[in-house]
């Protein structure tokens, strides 16, 4: 009330006079608080590029309601709607990015090579459309010199193996249209290896499943063990012969999860050169939400079961969650993983793959791309070295992609592209 009793004159300097408190104080302000662990993450960001293992921003570019595949309809340089564009980017001081060209094995036809094809264009395009702030990388050399040239290398990753249709040539073909790592499966069990999410067919990989990991070791493409089994994992590290990825996955020890890793696999990692790339999904990262996602499917079960109007099973749902609120991750507890992580497969084993635009809801303190800087002033307030926080931010998967080329350059020596069949190695392919 005593604000409109006041002359608009006085309204006018008010303000003035606070910004002109707000200007003089802010030097000394900072000066007592500045956020040195925030300035060193930044710096140490400038000379070492940090590459992110998992960006869902092509499938989110497909799944566009009013304009669906339309790349310049999603325009990157405006703030998007999403986690990620090109200012946000900026600010998060990415170096590198695996953006995900997922497909999702649930559709049920025969389907998967031509939505596969549709989202490399869809990804190519997105690269191709900001020359001056992205560019594709297809090997560790392309990431360093796109980073000295201060674009983000932009690397193309294949998320679930029923894309190739049990066909190693579409695999190959794949490999020639940019793709260097390929997550074995996505949430459904494959013909040939099983999924961490669904019913186990294989106990790990089939014969099939094996010369696919072989040919990927000689083509140079990552197998990526995010979404397989543990022992489908175990199957990969028993006979790869390059390092393996997990593009997007935590640790099991702190959230009990099937898309975690096990302690048991964590210490596997040194022997084979690999890196877990630690990731941000809530219900990954910590045990409420995990726990609160496990009862709000179980309640959606239970309320379809006993409903069959599905406005007033949405009701009865919605009810549900006013009463049992979701809980929230936090960046702290993305913190802990990645502790985790560098303390039982070392430090030369951990990297970041966010799962960014891939996930709906996000920890608090990481929103969106711009947030990673914040991720690794965690760290150094956690005691970590610039050497360990650079492994952490690249230098981990970049030695890792660096030997998968040298193992496909020996492999290539002595071994021609494999013609083998699925039929041949398993016999009659059983559908599920
Ligand atoms: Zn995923």
């Amino acid at each position: 009330m005593h604000l409109l009793s006041r002359s608009p004159l006085t309204l006018l300097i008010v303000p003035l006079t606070l910004l002109t408190l707000a200007t003089l104080m802010s030097p000394m302000a900072s000066a007592q608080s500045p956020d040195r662990a925030l300035e060193r993450a930044r710096k140490l960001l400038r000379s070492t590029p940090l590459i992110d293992g998992h960006n869902d921003l092509p499938w989110e570019i497909r799944q566009l309601k009013d304009a669906p595949r339309d790349v310049a309809a999603y325009d990157l340089r405006t703030r998007t709607a999403g986690h990620t564009d090109l200012g946000r980017l900026e600010q998060g001081q990415v170096g590198g990015q695996f953006w995900s060209i997922y497909v999702p094995g649930e559709i049920n036809d025969s389907g998967y090579a031509k939505v596969q094809l549709e989202q490399f264009d869809i990804a190519r395009r997105i690269i191709s459309r900001y020359p001056d702030r992205l560019e594709l990388a297809l090997s560790a050399a392309d990431i360093e010199r796109s980073f000295k040239r201060g674009r983000i290398a932009s690397l193309l990753g294949m998320e679930g193996g029923h894309v190739i249709e049990n066909s190693l040539g579409a695999l190959r073909s794949y490999y020639e249209l940019g793709a260097r790592y390929m997550t074995l499966t996505h949430n459904v069990t494959l013909d040939w290896a099983d999924a961490a999410l669904d019913t186990a067919r294989h106990d790990g990989l089939s014969q099939f499943g094996r010369e696919v990991v072989r040919e990927m070791n000689r083509l140079g493409m990552l197998v990526d063990l995010s979404h397989v089994s543990p022992a489908t994992m175990t199957d990969v590290l028993d006979m790869t012969e390059a390092p393996v990825i997990f593009s997007h996955s935590s640790a099991q020890a702190l959230t009990d999860h099937g898309r975690n890793v096990p302690d048991s696999i964590l210490k596997r990692l040194p022997q084979n050169g690999g890196v877990v790339m630690v990731t941000f999904v809530p219900a990954f990262v910590s045990p409420e939400v995990a726990v609160w996602e496990a009862q709000a499917k179980e309640q959606s079960t239970a309320i379809k079961e006993a409903v069959s109007d599905t406005l007033e099973q949405k009701r009865r749902f919605e009810e549900w969650k006013s009463t049992h609120p979701r809980p929230s991750a936090t960046l702290a507890q993305v913190a802990d993983h990645i502790d985790h992580v560098r303390k039982v497969a070392g430090r030369d084993h951990v990297g970041i793959g966010s799962d960014f635009d891939g996930i709906d809801t996000v920890p608090e303190g990481l929103e969106d791309v711009s947030r990673f800087p914040h991720l690794f002033a965690e760290l150094i307030r956690r005691g970590w070295s610039d050497g360990d926080l650079k492994k952490l931010a690249g230098q981990n998967v970049l030695r890792a992609i660096r030997a998968a080329e040298s193992a496909a350059a020996r492999l290539q020596r002595v071994r021609q592209p494999s013609t083998r069949t699925i039929e041949q190695l398993d016999g009659k392919v059983l559908s599920p």
